[in-house]
């Protein structure tokens, strides 16, 4: 039976005492959920969730990461110091990060290559703008933003790599792409890794959908071949809407 990797990205939202108690909360709900289950909180409440999520399943992630270890670089949090919190996972190239902060498929890359250098796992995100997809471009702006993130990547080292697709039309809109188109792009992202490492990495490669999932249409998305998770933003804020996301199976 397939597992499922289903991650919440809590962006900038909640104080520490706010994250502690949904953390709490999910820890209560998903007790008995066999996917594998991460939580990306805000940097300052990582450390306050990592002790709240001890001991449970939950995967402790960051929303984002610096491109280096250790120096000068103002406002910058290091692998070095999610991993000193327990954080196992990483949100990298996220599209708010990507076209609210201009970061290029070359320093996603740069953080790719470093979180698996420094054992965290990656999450590679991906996706296309509507501006892209309506001049049929979407095939080559996401194929480029996988070879490009994943450029120099060992192949020994993809199996800690996660990619997410995510429309950008779809985050934080309401609009979700139905499970067949966005089945027909995992599938096309799946022939891209399938050209750059084979075919058996290709099968085996995780590829979240993210882009409004929601408990409504968790279950259909799921469904599809091609889809082995999820990235949920707006609706991993509550547990009463992340749990049954998680819970999709049951
Ligand atoms: C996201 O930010 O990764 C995301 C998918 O957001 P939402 O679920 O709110 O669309």
């Amino acid at each position: 039976m397939r597992n499922y990797y289903i991650a919440g990205n809590w962006k900038m939202h909640k104080t520490v005492a706010e994250s502690v108690a949904l953390a709490k909360a999910l820890v209560a709900e998903l007790g008995s959920c066999g996917e594998r289950v991460m939580i990306a909180p805000a940097f300052t409440a990582l450390s306050a969730v990592s002790e709240a999520i001890k001991g449970s399943r939950i995967v402790l992630g960051a929303q984002n990461m610096g491109p280096e270890t250790q120096g000068a670089h103002t406002g910058e949090v290091s692998p070095w110091m999610l991993k000193d919190l327990g954080v196992r996972a990483v949100i990298l190239g996220h599209s708010e990060r990507r076209h609210s902060y201009g970061e290029s498929d070359a320093l996603v890359n740069k953080k790719v290559l470093l979180a698996l250098a420094e054992g965290l796992e990656p999450i590679l995100c991906v996706g296309e703008t509507l501006e892209e997809r309506e001049a049929g471009r979407l095939e080559a702006v996401v194929g480029t933003q996988v070879r490009e993130g994943l450029k120099g990547v060992r192949a020994e080292d993809l199996a800690a790599v996660t990619i997410a697709y995510e429309p950008v039309w779809a985050i934080g809109t309401g609009k979700t792409a139905t499970p067949d188109d966005a089945d027909a792009v995992h599938a096309y992202i799946r022939g891209v890794i399938a050209g750059l490492y084979g075919e058996a990495a290709a099968k085996a490669m995780c590829i979240q959908y993210g882009g409004s999932v929601k408990p409504e249409n968790a279950a259909e998305l799921m469904a599809k071949p091609n889809i082995d998770g999820a990235l949920v933003g707006g609706a991993s804020l509550k547990a009463e809407n992340f749990g049954p996301i998680a819970n999709f199976r049951s």
